[in-house]
């Protein structure tokens, strides 16, 4: 080898490791913007668990108040038809109004 194929080599070399060089940069560029991608995806899918987490609760509330209020509106008609509702004589026919039943259904209205 002579020294001119000697410097071509060198010169391919040289092109090589700055063609790496530059390949290394832009992996570098693309690995720093995935990371911050992905904690600003972190810090959203945390806002977006806890409003889930809220909509969750109130939608147990709904769900419990729904089925407080069908359970009411039941002993409303069961008393409308002439049966006490209240502990004391639940299922036996009533004649006349009966404050313990009443007491129960108006406990129920807020
Ligand atoms: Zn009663």
């Amino acid at each position: 080898m002579d020294s001119q194929e000697l410097y071509e080599q060198l010169e391919v070399v040289e092109k090589s490791s700055a063609l790496i060089g530059v390949t290394i940069q832009n992996m570098k560029d693309t690995i720093h913007k995935l990371i911050d991608e992905n904690s600003s995806l972190k810090i959203e899918n945390a806002h977006l668990r806890e409003k889930l987490d809220a909509l969750e609760l109130v939608d147990k509330e709904l769900d419990t108040k729904h089925a407080q209020k069908y359970g009411l509106s039941n002993l409303e008609h069961l008393y409308d038809s002439g049966v006490h509702i209240c502990h004391n004589f639940y299922g036996i026919q009533r004649d006349e109004v009966c404050l313990l039943c009443e007491s129960l259904l108006s406990q129920g209205e807020d």
